[in-house]
């Protein structure tokens, strides 16, 4: 068998995508690999395939249960032979697993992290064949990511007492630089392929909504998308019952998540939710990690996260399976006041110093500016965060929600020398409120404390808009104009590109609104969001579609599988552009495997038989094969 024999036969894709032949084929010639690759790319088929063509048994070190669990089950749908063992397993059934493993009934193993110190699982893995230790999120080694799990250290000791040393492989979807150090160097990767993949996710539609009434604007968007299944993120355990509350009243079918639930509780919604019982999930960032379902077409950020890299990662679960999905975050200027007050609490390593914890407080809050400033761009969404994560020269991208909107470019350099001279007043030893009021005129108590009213600049822009000198300020500080220390009061200060705005060497504009767009403004931007579906299925498409989807619920319930775990949104989809009548065309479907069309394919051909007649309607608008060459 070859890879493309693998892919074809157990995935039903017919091509690998970008990246993944390389790690491949890295890990082929028995090469250390390191994959570094954003959330839906497609990580696991760089180790799954590896794993079922070398010779012995690979193991996935994975640290969360719910995420092998739907691993081992996804590859067991495509007819893989492969288990998991951790906690949630008896002593019994671990012996068990165990057992058979040693058997050679499995090429595949996820095991936890904590699982590599037994002796009995020690023991077990000396006495076979380990051709492959594969780490997947291994960001969990780094001390300094977000998510440090000391037990990934383990690792490294086991890897150690094996006797012959076996392939390293790692996975992961964060990409700062330090993390990756981190990585290859704990891990102790030899000459490792490092792969970093684009972070673009092209079916992936950003927006930031500045909109009035955000449980307004939740109510359509939700109640617009019935079936379709989606979640929203908000900052706090209160926010999640209160939006949770609002659209159970709209009858909506939705469930919620966050820490103060039992875990009974929540286990139970998060079945809800994969098994799409109900469809919409109301979650703080505690939601997520280890949710591999396909079929999430929206994820809607009520609150602004703390970072981009948690804000990628959790809009990064949206359309896993390649298909047109939303990633809407809807701002509100005092949600960073709430994070900040998250991050002042938020428990810390108690090993680390002093010196340490500072520096990790200055990160959060360095980390959220940035965030911050997504939510106030006025340039190309997509290439902003791209730009974050480090690709360099990304131009606009043409069809973010920024990029959609018709900005009118406004030379404001006047207003900027205002700003610059202001501070220079000031002597940049305040921060950006105190600026804004100098320069508005302010009267509160604390500027007259500061005596501000003698200092020329006072007034000077007091016909602009406070939220105007702010956008202004913002795009300056992205210029490269001005900075903010970082510092716990974030002072407001002018750099030495400053000079040039006062010498007219250069101007500053920025885009604005047009007025008459403001009006309109609520209602459009409802429907004005990315995408969807039915632009390539027709009204009687999307109806076959809903049939299809059916079908799929139903034998899902038979088998207790969650739907997407039987077809994915996408090969549903394309079963509706190609409307296979024979065993032949329905292998040509994307997503179908072998095993899984002897398991379900029959039944889809009935199905599409039944309803079309045998007749071969048109489902979708366009061409056939601009739709499939736009989707792979
Ligand atoms: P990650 O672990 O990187 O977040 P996954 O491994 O879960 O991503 O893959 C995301 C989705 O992409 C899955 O539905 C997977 O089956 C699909 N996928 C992976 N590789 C391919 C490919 N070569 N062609 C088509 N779909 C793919
Ligand atoms: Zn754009």
């Amino acid at each position: 068998m070859t890879k493309y024999d693998v892919l074809q036969q157990y995935y039903g894709y017919h091509s690998f995508r970008e990246g993944q032949e390389v790690l491949i084929d890295h890990i082929l010639e028995g090469k250390d690999a390191l994959g570094i690759m954003p959330t839906g790319a497609g990580k696991s088929v760089c180790y799954q395939v590896p794993a079922l063509l070398l010779p012995g048994i690979t193991l996935v070190i994975s640290p969360l249960i719910s995420l092998m669990k739907d691993q081992v089950q996804s590859l067991n749908q495509a007819g893989v032979h492969a288990a998991y063992i951790n906690s949630s397993l008896t002593e019994n059934q671990i012996a068990k697993a165990l057992t058979l493993a040693g058997q050679g009934q499995y090429k595949i193993i996820y095991v936890a992290p904590e699982r590599l110190e037994t002796e009995r699982f020690l023991h077990f893995a000396k006495s076979v064949e380990i051709s492959m230790v594969a780490v997947d999120e291994a960001h969990c080694i780094s001390q300094w990511g977000q998510d440090f799990r000391p037990s990934y250290l383990n690792i490294v000791q086991f890897v150690k007492k094996l006797p012959k040393r076996p392939i390293l492989s790692a996975f992961t979807a964060t990409a700062t630089g330090e993390v990756k150090e981190d990585i290859i160097c704990v891990l102790g990767l030899e000459n490792p392929k490092t792969l970093v993949t684009g972070f673009d996710r092209q079916n992936l539609f950003f927006a930031v909504e500045h909109v009035k009434s955000r449980t307004r604007y939740l109510q359509h968007y939700v109640a617009d998308r019935e079936k379709e299944s989606g979640i929203i993120y908000c900052a706090t355990r209160k926010n999640v019952e209160k939006v949770y509350e609002t659209l159970c009243s709209e009858g909506i079918a939705v469930t919620k998540y966050h820490a103060g639930l039992s875990s009974e509780e929540r286990q139970r919604n998060q079945d809800d939710f994969i098994y799409d019982r109900k469809p919409v999930i109301v979650a703080t960032n505690a939601f997520g990690m280890g949710i591999d379902k396909s079929n999430v077409r929206y994820v809607l950020h009520y609150n602004m996260p703390q970072s981009m890299e948690n804000y990628y990662q959790e809009a990064g679960r949206a359309g896993r399976d390649g298909e047109a999905s939303d990633c809407i975050l809807l701002y509100s200027a005092q949600d960073i006041m709430i994070n900040r007050f998250l991050l002042e609490n938020k428990e810390v390593n108690p090993n680390f110093t002093e010196e340490e914890c500072m520096t990790i407080r200055e990160r959060d809050e360095q980390r959220l500016q940035t965030m911050n400033f997504y939510c106030n761009t006025k340039e190309c969404l997509r290439a902003y965060i791209l730009r974050y994560f480090g690709e360099k020269n990304k131009g606009a991208c043409g069809k973010c929600g920024n990029c959609q909107k018709h900005y009118v470019e406004k030379d404001m350099t006047n207003e900027a020398k205002q700003i610059i001279r202001c501070l220079g007043d000031l002597h940049e030893r305040y921060g950006i409120n105190v600026v804004v009021g100098t320069l508005l005129g302010g009267k509160s108590a604390k500027l007259r404390e500061y005596r501000v009213e003698r200092y020329p600049s006072y007034a000077a822009l007091h016909k602009l808009r406070e939220q105007e000198i702010k956008d202004l300020i913002g795009q300056m500080i992205q210029d490269g104009y001005l900075k903010q220390t970082k510092d716990k009061y974030a002072l407001l200060q002018t750099t030495g590109k400053a000079q040039d705005i006062m010498d007219d060497l250069c101007t500053v504009t920025v885009k604005m609104e047009p007025k008459s767009s403001q009006i309109a403004k609520e209602d459009d931007r409802i429907k004005g969001t990315g995408k969807r579906r039915s632009d390539i299925l027709n009204t009687r498409g999307l109806e076959f579609f809903d049939i299809l989807r059916g079908l799929r619920t139903h034998i899902a319930r038979e088998e207790s599988l969650p739907p997407y775990l039987v077809f994915s949104d996408k090969t549903l989809v394309d079963m509706c552009v190609r409307l296979p009548m024979n065993r032949t065309e329905m292998m040509e479907v994307n997503g179908m495997g072998a095993y899984k069309f002897e398991k379900y394919g029959e039944r889809f051909l009935e199905c599409i038989l039944e309803n079309t007649g045998g007749i071969r309607e048109k489902f979708y608008f366009g061409e056939m094969e601009e739709i499939l060459g736009r989707k792979r």
